[in-house]
């Protein structure tokens, strides 16, 4: 009987939520876990901050060089987000699905929206709402890695993104981290169950059928 898991068709899985909710405290804890599952870093025009690594945690480019990029289709999606641009670069989505892996991208809504038209049987689209305004708030002050204008400016667009969270797969309340991040987990693995994504099951079954008991 043949180990091989392949061909299958990989999960683009989403995770959006407002800034601070804990999206990508989340992500990394799941890519931690799971060596088959690609994150997408973005591009991004915004600031690097304070512990973040160049071309790890995204690509920090110039308005000039995303607006090239734009032209040439190179992203998957784009969007505008809280006064910057953010995108999914098309490139290594392809290539990791192309060799059988998932991928992760830790995206707003807008992309969500986008990847979902684009791919909707392959997106798995998952919306992270805080416990409250106010624990995103001290989420965001006790991260401290935005200024206080950001900061407000993060805030006063919370409630805009959660009211998108009804186009979404899956929601849930990021209280407890442990319980959610096996909540995401849980979700993660029971997609990428899915017969329609286990291609290499069909010869299995049959050399199943076959085999002499
Ligand atoms: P891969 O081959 O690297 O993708 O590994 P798997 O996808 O088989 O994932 C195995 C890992 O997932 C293990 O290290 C587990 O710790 C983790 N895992 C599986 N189920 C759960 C769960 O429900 N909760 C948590 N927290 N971790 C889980
Ligand atoms: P996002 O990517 O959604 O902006 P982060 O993952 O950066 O959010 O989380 C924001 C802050 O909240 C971080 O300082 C993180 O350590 C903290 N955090 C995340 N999840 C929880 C949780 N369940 N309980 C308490 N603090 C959390
Ligand atoms: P931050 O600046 O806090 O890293 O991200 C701000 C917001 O932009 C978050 O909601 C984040 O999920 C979103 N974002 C990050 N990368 C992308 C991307 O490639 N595309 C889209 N549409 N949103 C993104």
């Amino acid at each position: 009987m043949s180990n091989d898991r392949t061909p299958r068709r990989g999960v683009l899985l989403i995770v959006a939520s407002p800034s601070g909710a804990g999206k990508t405290s989340l992500c990394r804890r799941l890519m931690a876990d799971h060596g088959n599952l690609e994150l997408s870093i973005s591009m991004t025009t915004r600031g690097i901050r304070p512990g973040e690594v160049a071309d790890r945690d995204y690509h920090f480019v110039s308005p000039e060089e995303f607006q090239e990029l734009i032209d040439q289709d190179a992203f998957l999606e784009w969007a505008d987000v809280h006064g910057s641009r953010y995108g999914s670069p098309r490139a290594p989505i392809d290539k990791a699905l192309e060799e059988g892996r998932d991928v992760l991208f830790d995206i707003d809504w807008q992309g969500a929206a986008q990847i979902a038209e684009k791919c909707p049987e392959d997106a798995v689209r998952v919306f992270i709402l805080p416990p409250s305004l106010q624990e995103l708030r001290r989420r965001l002050v006790t991260r401290s890695q935005d200024a206080d204008e950001v900061i407000e400016r993060r805030i006063n667009n919370a409630k805009g993104e959660i009211e998108h969270s009804d186009m979404f797969d899956y929601v849930f309340v990021n209280d407890d981290f442990d319980r959610s991040y096996s909540e995401l987990a849980h979700i993660y693995h029971a997609e990428r169950s899915r017969r329609f994504r286990n291609v290499w099951v069909e010869a299995y079954r049959d050399d199943l059928l076959q085999e002499d008991v």
